[in-house]
């Protein structure tokens, strides 16, 4: 089974007291990949501080790999400090920011050329969902991640319905497992040699009371967690469900 991997996005929350508090909850849990990802300020100090028990990630790259981008970070430079993971096309950047799927595809490939793990976001609004257009919109995210998923390097996709990121309302499980079936299998349309190596994660307000139900079906390869990780009982608690359906 693949191992589970459990992210937290902390987006623009958090302090140096939360990453004490976040390591002074962290469970003891062999079997789950779990990445951190705090505003880039204190990505330094969670690196110090994971002593090897987590992995820390960026919530978002420049689309250039230097020069003059007054305020944007490179990959290269992320990949320098040790950062792990960094996650594009989240929907609130695409919102807030009017990144486009080909923004998001020239993210993705900076950081795969940086040798790091891109975790693409897709997912459909509640309009979508409504039209009945929810699968077609997310098979036409990732078809638009093509070349970067044809890379053959560690790649994972995050679903995470827009509707259901932040309201407390989660996607149901079935919804979930019928989306997260389709992803797989436009991801082995566009790489059939290699898609099984990709994980699939499910985001969209999971806490410590559904984590265990979405984890108990193997298509739910690992969450992004967003308000849940900044409550560090709750943020062990999914870690811990994580490791019990590894077995
Ligand atoms: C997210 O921001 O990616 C997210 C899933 O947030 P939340 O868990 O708060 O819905």
């Amino acid at each position: 089974m693949t191992t589970r991997l459990v992210i937290a996005n902390w987006k623009m929350n958090g302090d140096l007291a939360l990453i004490d508090a976040t390591v002074e909850a962290y469970p003891q849990v062999s079997k789950v990949d779990v990445i951190l990802v705090p505003p880039s300020l204190y990505v330094a100090a969670l690196l110090a501080a994971a002593n090897d028990r987590f992995q820390v990630g960026l919530q978002d790259i420049g689309r250039h790999d230097g020069g003059a981008h007054t305020g944007e970070l490179a990959a290269s430079m992320a990949a320098e400090l040790g950062v792990a993971a960094v996650i594009v096309g989240h929907s609130e950047r695409r919102a807030d920011n009017s990144e486009d799927d080909a923004i998001v595809a020239a993210k993705a490939q900076r950081v795969l050329e940086a040798g790091l793990m891109p975790v693409i976001c897709v997912g459909e609004s509640i309009e979508e969902r409504q039209a009945g257009q929810a699968e077609a919109r997310v098979r036409a995210q990732v078809q638009a991640q093509a070349e970067n998923l044809r890379s053959r390097l560690p790649v994972a996709i995050a679903y995470e319905p827009i509707w259901a990121i932040g309201t407390g309302v989660s996607a149901s499980v079935v919804d979930a497992v019928a989306m997260h079936r389709a992803i797989r299998s436009a991801l082995e349309q566009i790489a059939p040699d290699h898609a099984d190596e990709m994980r699939i994660l499910y985001g969209g307000s999971v806490n410590a009371e559904n984590a265990a139900e979405l984890f108990a079906h193997v298509e739910i390869e690992g969450v992004l967690v967003g308000g849940a990780s900044l409550d560090t009982d709750q943020f062990a608690a999914i870690i811990r469900a994580a490791g019990a359906a590894q077995g």
